[in-house]
Formats: C-alpha cells, sequence, structure tokens
C-alpha cells in the first residue's frame, strides 16, 4: 500500500481521501481517475480552484490520472473563449490533465445509444406530457408525484418514438425521455427524471448533427464510466443526485463503475461564486472584464499578482469538508503575502508624491545606494538606489501639525529615509490656497546607512524617490467587491449587485517608483516597502509602468518602531 500514501507536500488527510484509500484497499478500485468537468460558459473562479486542487491532488497523491472534461452537454451558453481560458487557468494553478482535453459531447452517440439500451430494459420511456405537466405530476417534498399516462407505453413505441425525437420529427418540447424509476420517492430526483429533451440548437462542437440533448443527471455518470473514473467529485448540492447516478450505471450494470463523492463548495466573504452572476457583472460592465483584479477568477487573481502557489497554498488550508461553511477572504489575502513575502523583491514607491528638497544636500550630487533585495531571500542580491537632492516622500508621512500618536515627520522633527539618511524638517512650502507643495529639511551626512554615530533614535523610517530618477507610474488599488460579508444571501429581498462596493477601484496616475523597476514586465512582482505587494499590470506602456495592488502589508515600519 505504500506507494498510496500522500507525499510529503500534499494536504492533509481528509474524508474524500480516507474513501479513496479504503476502495483501493478493498479492491471496490484498483486504480485512481478522477476528473475535472467545468461547464464552459464562464470563466474559472476560486471555488473552481478548490475542485482543482481537489480533483487533481487525488490523483497525484494515489498515482492515478486526472481528465479535463469539458461538460458541454448543454447547447446554450457555451463558447470557444471559456474553453481556452479553463485550458490556462488550470496550466497556471501547476497541473496537467490526462491526455487530450475531452468533451462531454464526444459521448452523444455513446449516450444515445445506451438510452436505447434502458427504454428496451423497460427503465425509460418517452413522455408527452408538456413540461408544465410533468412539474405538476411531480409532486411536492411532502406529496407523492403521479405517474404519467405514458409510463406503461410499450417498449417498442418508447423505441420508436425515441429514435423520431433524435430524427428530427417532433417540435421542441413536445416530449421527453424519462427514467423509469418511482413517482413515490421520498428523492424528487428519482421521480421519473427527465434524461432528454428536445432542443434545436446549434453546438459549439456538434453543430446541428443534434436536436435531442442528454441532461446532466444522465450525461454526468456516463462520461465518467466511458472514461473510466473511478472517484466523481462534486458539490453537495449533487447529494441528493448521487441515488439517480448510481441508478443510471446500476441499470446499465456496469461493473466497475465510478462513485460520485460530494464534498462543500467554497464560499468566500465580500464576493460571490456564481458564474452566471459574474457574467452578469461583465455584461453589465460593473467590472472590467472576466479579468478584472476585483473578480475572484482565476484570471482576476492573476491579473491582481496572486500566485498559483498562495492559491494552492488556500486550497490546502481550508480543507475538504462536508459542510457548507464561508471563508474569510483574509485568510486568501493572508497566503500570497506570505507566498510573497518570500519571493517578491523589495522596491520603493511613493503612491501620493510629496516633494521634499533637501537643502543641505549638494546640488549635483548623485550617491547610489546599496539596497537588499529581499531581506527573506539573500540570494535575490543587491541593487544600486539613486538618492539625491530633491526626493518624493508619501504625502500622509507628513503632518504639519502632528496628532500624539503620529510618529512619522514634521516640522522640527527627524526621521530615517530607508537605506539612506535621517533628515529633519526645516520648513513648510504652501501655495496660495495653502496647500503644501513642498518640505524642506536637512540631512545628517553622519547617519547614512540608517544609523546614527552618535546613537540617537528617530521613531520613523520613510520611503521614497529621487525625483530626477524616479519612474511615473500608475497604481490601482483594490478594495472588496462588495461591502457585505455575504452578498449572495444577506438580505433576499434586495437585489445582489446593490451591494456592490462603489469604493472598489481607487486608480493613482502621478505614482513614483524607483528607476529599477523600469524593465518590469506584464506579471512582475514587487513588495512596495510599507505599502504592499504590487504587480505589473498588462496596461502598462514602455516606460510608464501600471500597477495593480495585490495586498497591502500587514505592518508598518513605523508601527513597529513605535512600539520599541
Ligand atoms: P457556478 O455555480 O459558479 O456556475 P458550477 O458548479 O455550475 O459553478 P461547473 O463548471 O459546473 O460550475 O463546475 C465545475 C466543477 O467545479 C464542479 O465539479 C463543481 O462542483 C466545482 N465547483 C464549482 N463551484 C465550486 C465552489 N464554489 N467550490 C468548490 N467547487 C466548485
Ligand atoms: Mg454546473
Amino acid at each position: 500500500m505504500d506507494g498510496l500514501q500522500a507525499g510529503p507536500n500534499t494536504a492533509p488527510v481528509d474524508f474524500i481521501r480516507t474513501i479513496v484509500t479504503d476502495d483501493l484497499r478493498s479492491g471496490r478500485h484498483t486504480y485512481v481517475r478522477t476528473r475535472f468537468p467545468p461547464e464552459p460558459n464562464g470563466y474559472l473562479h476560486i471555488g473552481h480552484a478548490k475542485a482543482i486542487c481537489l480533483d487533481f491532488g487525488i490523483a497525484r497523491d494515489f498515482d492515478g490520472t486526472c481528465n479535463l472534461r469539458m461538460d458541454d452537454t448543454n447547447p446554450a451558453k457555451e463558447d470557444l473563449e471559456y474553453v481556452d481560458s479553463i485550458q490556462e487557468d488550470v496550466r497556471w494553478l501547476g497541473f496537467e490533465w490526462a491526455g487530450e482535453t475531452l468533451y462531454a459531447s464526444d459521448y452523444f452517440e455513446q449516450l444515445y445509444l445506451w438510452a436505447e439500451e434502458l427504454i428496451r430494459l423497460d427503465k425509460a420511456y418517452v413522455d408527452d406530457l408538456t413540461a408544465d405537466e410533468i412539474r405538476e405530476y411531480r409532486g411536492t417534498l411532502t406529496e407523492p408525484g403521479r405517474e404519467s399516462p405514458f409510463r406503461n407505453r410499450p417498449v417498442p413505441e418508447s423505441l420508436d418514438l425515441f429514435r423520431r425525437m433524435r430524427a428530427g420529427e417532433f417540435p421542441d418540447g413536445s416530449r421527453v425521455l424519462r427514467g423509469k424509476i418511482d413517482m413515490s420517492s421520498p428523492n424528487l430526483t428519482l421521480r421519473d427524471p427527465v434524461l432528454y429533451r428536445i432542443r434545436r440548437e446549434t453546438h459549439h462542437r456538434t453543430g446541428d448533427r443534434w436536436c435531442i440533448y442528454p441532461l446532466y443527471d444522465y450525461a454526468h455518470p456516463l462520461s465518467d464510466q466511458v472514461e473510466g473514473v473511478t472517484h466523481s467529485l462534486c458539490t453537495l448540492e449533487f447529494e441528493d443526485h448521487r441515488p439517480l447516478y448510481d441508478w443510471v450505471l446500476d441499470s446499465l450494470s456496469f461493473r466497475p463503475r465510478p462513485d460520485q463523492v460530494e464534498f462543500a463548495r467554497l464560499n468566500l466573504t465580500y464576493t460571490i461564486m456564481s458564474k452566471r452572476k459574474l457574467l452578469q457583472l461583465v455584461q453589465d460592465r460593473r467590472v472590467n472584464g472576466w479579468d478584472d483584479p476585483r473578480m475572484p477568477t482565476i484570471s482576476g487573481l492573476r491579473r491582481r499578482g496572486y500566485t498559483p502557489e498562495a492559491i494552492r497554498e488556500f486550497c490546502d488550508r481550508i480543507g475538504v469538508a462536508k459542510k457548507e461553511n464561508l471563508i474569510d477572504m483574509a485568510l486568501l489575502e493572508h497566503c500570497v503575502r506570505e507566498d510573497l513575502n518570500r519571493r517578491a523583491p523589495r522596491v520603493m514607491g511613493v503612491l501620493d508624491p510629496l516633494r521634499v528638497v533637501i537643502e543641505n544636500y549638494p546640488e549635483d550630487l548623485v550617491e547610489e545606494m546599496e539596497v537588499v533585495n529581499n531581506p527573506e531571500d539573500p540570494s535575490a542580491g543587491t541593487r544600486d538606489v539613486p538618492f539625491s537632492r530633491v526626493i518624493y516622500i508619501e504625502a500622509d508621512d507628513f503632518r504639519e501639525d502632528p496628532p500624539k500618536k503620529f510618529f512619522r515627520l514634521a516640522p522640527g522633527r527627524e526621521v530615517r529615509l530607508r537605506n539612506a539618511y535621517f533628515v529633519k524638517c526645516t520648513g513648510v512650502v504652501k501655495d496660495a490656497s495653502g496647500a503644501i507643495t513642498e518640505l524642506r529639511c536637512t540631512y545628517d551626512p553622519a547617519t547614512r546607512g540608517g544609523d546614527a554615530p552618535d546613537g540617537r533614535k528617530v521613531k520613523a523610517t520613510l520611503h521614497w524617490v529621487s525625483a530626477a530618477h524616479g519612474l511615473d507610474a500608475e497604481v490601482r488599488l483594490y478594495d472588496r467587491l462588495f461591502s457585505v460579508e455575504n452578498p449572495g444571501l444577506s438580505q433576499p429581498d434586495r437585489d445582489w449587485r446593490e451591494f456592490l462596493n462603489p469604493e472598489s477601484l481607487r486608480v493613482l496616475t502621478c505614482c513614483k517608483v524607483e528607476p529599477s523597476v523600469a524593465a518590469a514586465t506584464p506579471g512582475s512582482r514587487y513588495q512596495f516597502e510599507r505599502l504592499g505587494y504590487f504587480c505589473v499590470d498588462p496596461d502598462a506602456t514602455p516606460g510608464r509602468p501600471v500597477f495593480n495592488r495585490t495586498v497591502s502589508l500587514k505592518d508598518t515600519w513605523a508601527r513597529i518602531e513605535s512600539k520599541g
């Protein structure tokens, strides 16, 4: 059994891994094959990432394989753009599927033949009731359903009608194929479920070849069967459908056959996880596309600066369980912060620049300050950052009239410039309206590198950018997409869109960043000291970088130092 144990880098053993281990031990399955089955009707989101990590992770841990199957049995709403994005996102997350991408629509002929087989076994029949009548006959949770008058029509008649449904002899919606199970079952999904319906719609792969399409509950178990899937993992809302999953496979006497196992879907605070709603945000232009960095989509998170490692770590930490819950967005942010702390080089950037003239610094002097790229990673080396007489600091790091706990720059006060010198504020320049336009300072040449030889202390360290050397940059700051924790559920009588956070995006166009980032390309990630982690956006142009803030930092030096 050794080969079946989870490797060292894997998630802790969860109830699904326990089931898989038991199945291998008992011989119910002799190998492990899973599948990730997205419907190509939207971009993948972080909830899908959870399913991907589970499907691919289990295959990896048990030396098995995982298929990527487009669940494209529903002809409407599906699109090549979605298929491409799904493949890109799965690969970006670090997973590779077995063989080619698979399509449930490739099994249409086989699924059709199995449906004929069910009819011959007297386990399925063609029903002429209308959709409304079927609903009415179905009964409710407290009332049993009624049998359709067509339920006991002779097998040859159903077979003939089903073939003619396929041949296009009947209008859309006029007939369906139903499983013959139990109209009084307490489980409503077993009350003679519809297996096929007539629908003249062009399919993105099969074109107009078919005018009947199988329903999910019929197509899914059989697609799993075709592929030799052993464990078909899905979310909890399919728990009630499991008896139907089993019925389809057992009616056709498959041995061995796949088993469906359900787990709780991921819900995250301050966002939504439904493709349908995410599509509405895109269509209504409430966001700038599926990959808007505020979106919980994989492509949005990627553009925002998330790493696949951070997302996988998040999925490991939330684990898998059988109970629905709402995960705090802060956990996802924590994971990316932790990952980027290890790998992102540090640079200095000023979001809201305030000009500072260091009066006693020579006019034409430029000093290159040697700076460590990442204190967490000595192999990242050092770089030179130019320092000169005129610099920018963060406007927010200065107060003319500082409140009690404000330890940063103020008139007459001395602070440290990160990697450079101590400076003291000697004057404030204002415009006609009284707004501060510039600070005057002096520096102490003896403090180069950050410490005073006489041992005197300062209470804050500020980041800065040399005015003559800094690059102009645009910075996009993001906040939560929704202003309430659970926009899908919080107030059912109000439209979820009312809870969109109007301040979820702030664009700053006059930022300054140190010249070392000039060569950055889209996707490059940095820590801007004291401000957070930032990632270069594809909107960047040569000479004008655009940064997305991935996540802010937890602590600032000012806070740390004021404690000591
Ligand atoms: P949505 O409700 O967002 O449209 P879906 O379930 O219809 O999602 P599919 O494309 O059918 O989307 O999902 C593919 C796989 O991803 C399924 O196995 C599904 O169970 C899983 N999945 C979807 N959403 C989540 C989620 N929030 N958490 C975990 N797994 C999910
Ligand atoms: Mg679905």
